[in-house]
């Protein structure tokens, strides 16, 4: 049993943050390559409008080829009710929810208040039990350690919706630096506080390296008890905000950060390094980041 939980968005929140459209084969044999690695957890995709995001149009499919693949935890994001109906028809393990700390951000967003995104929530629960009471729900706090609309969220803010959603029956709350706001000392802070309020509902850090402090947000949410981490393969999806710098943390850092403390990912690094290859071949010229890529592994390295 590996020791951290490494949970891949990059074929949702990596996809649907660049402009073109992966074709459908492209997504598949990247996700196979993804799942070669050892990687147990992968949000696949979204289940939005067509119209808003077409490159999760082939989201149903997708859903059913990752449910092929041995071991493997199939994710997908909803945004409300009518998503969370579409990916349990379709299959998925776990579905995720994003829900702003930020009134301002989730106006903006989901043009919803906090409070009628707990409702939303509930709705999608009692769905959920009805007709699929294996289907996990997490839900993610998005900017939790800030908003680029209204600057500063209260701590206060996000245990709030936390307390809401844990009380709406999710079985587990994550925070997210979707603007690549945090610092250590705050994740430390913020994930200890959302401990001692929801204890082992406590779900994962979704960090961003906007400011090149992704992995130092993920050891301190290590340090704070966090065991499920979000990360992109290469850091797919650069932030709008700050061009040149890679949104998601990258996976083969992460991992490489966790490994090498003996902390065990059940990752292989030669094979999700391998994994870029399928990335490149389904969006030819998007830009790859990460370190260790760069660099390799260091001499005498054994997983
Ligand atoms: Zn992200």
């Amino acid at each position: 049993m590996p020791d951290v939980l490494i949970s891949e968005v990059g074929p949702r929140d990596g996809l649907q943050s660049v402009p073109r459209t992966m074709p459908t084969r492209d997504k598949l044999a990247w996700i196979d390559a993804l799942h070669a690695s050892g990687l147990r957890e992968i949000e696949v995709c979204s289940f939005v409008p067509a119209k808003l995001l077409p490159q999760m149009a082939d989201a149903a499919e997708v859903v059913a080829h990752a449910l092929t693949l041995p071991g493997l935890i199939v994710m997908a994001l909803v945004p409300n009710l009518r998503g969370a109906q579409a990916a349990i028809a379709a299959g998925v393990h776990k579905i995720t929810i994003p829900a702003s700390a930020s009134e301002a951000h989730s106006l903006a967003n989901v043009r919803k208040t906090r409070e009628a995104m707990v409702e939303e929530v509930r709705q999608i629960v009692k769905y959920r039990n009805d007709v699929a009471p294996h289907v996990k729900i997490e839900c993610g706090m998005s900017t939790a350690f800030g908003c680029t609309i209204q600057g500063e969220v209260k701590e206060d803010d996000v245990i709030w919706i936390a307390n809401e959603m844990a009380e709406a029956g999710v079985d587990e709350s994550g925070l997210s630096d979707t603007t690549g706001m945090a610092n250590p000392a705050q994740v430390r802070r913020l994930f200890t506080r959302l401990h001692s309020e929801i204890g082992d509902r406590m779900g994962a850090a979704h960090m961003h390296n906007t400011r090149g402090l992704g992995l130092a947000n993920c050891l301190a949410a290590y340090d704070a008890g966090v065991r499920t981490f979000d990360s992109s393969l290469a850091g797919l999806g650069g932030c709008p905000y700050a061009p040149g710098a890679s949104g998601n943390v990258v996976t083969e850092d992460l991992v490489f950060m966790f490994e090498a403390m003996g902390v065990r990912t059940g990752v292989d690094l030669d094979v999700l390094i391998a994994a870029r290859a399928p990335l490149m071949a389904g969006l030819p010229g998007e830009p790859l980041y990460g370190m260790l890529p760069e660099a390799g592994l260091p001499k005498g390295w054994r997983s």
